[in-house]
């Protein structure tokens, strides 16, 4: 059985930048709504006692298995996305990782520019992520829906959630503003 992970934070200690009223429909029911309907579906199943990165490369691709990819996917994108941000954070990251992005992209705000340039431009629900493509390179992806990384066999470094629901209590049809604070506050670069 799989449960809502732990924040690093308390729910309001992302204002202003996320509101504790989105915290409250975002990760307390969606992202548990999406562990409650893969817990339902993996019962009795191949998948029951499965890791869930396993559950997602399992059953990418494969169109009898969508409801599990769908829910297994979110659960694992939306704790990747809490992870990927913290109280004060934003801004360029330091050292091996500024280095990496540098190399990858030109400059950091090069990265930024494209970044927020995928972010905004995924048409409807979906995913925008910094993902290491090899030892030394690291390049923009954006998917729809509940794909990812993972399931392209890619190793995901940053995410931010563009449905919908992740902004549209606090920004409306503001999407770029969203963007923008995620990269300016929120922003957890491990460092
Ligand atoms: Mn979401």
């Amino acid at each position: 059985m799989f449960k809502l992970p732990p924040l690093n934070y308390k729910l309001d200690e992302l204002e202003p930048y996320i509101s504790r009223n989105t915290m409250e429909f975002h990760y307390l029911k969606h992202h548990q709504t999406y562990i409650d309907n893969l817990n339902k579906l993996i019962a009795g199943t191949e998948f029951e006692n499965m890791a869930l990165p396993e559950i997602v490369k399992n059953t990418a691709g494969k169109p009898e298995y969508t409801a599990i990819f769908n829910n297994a996917a979110q659960t694992w994108n939306h704790t990747f996305f809490w992870n990927s941000m913290r109280p004060n954070g934003g801004g360029k990251p330091q050292g091996h990782l500024l280095e990496e992005i540098t190399r990858s992209f030109g400059s950091y705000e090069n990265f930024r520019k494209e970044f927020k340039d995928a972010a905004l431009a995924q048409f409807g629900s979906g995913w925008a992520w910094l993902v290491r493509t090899d030892k030394e390179h690291l390049a923009i992806m954006k998917t729809l829906n509940a794909d990812n990384p993972l399931a392209h066999d890619l190793e995901a470094v940053l995410t931010i959630d563009v449905w919908e629901h992740a902004y549209y209590l606090d920004y409306q049809n503001r999407r770029g503003d969203f963007i923008e604070a995620f990269l300016e506050h929120l922003v957890d670069w491990k460092e």
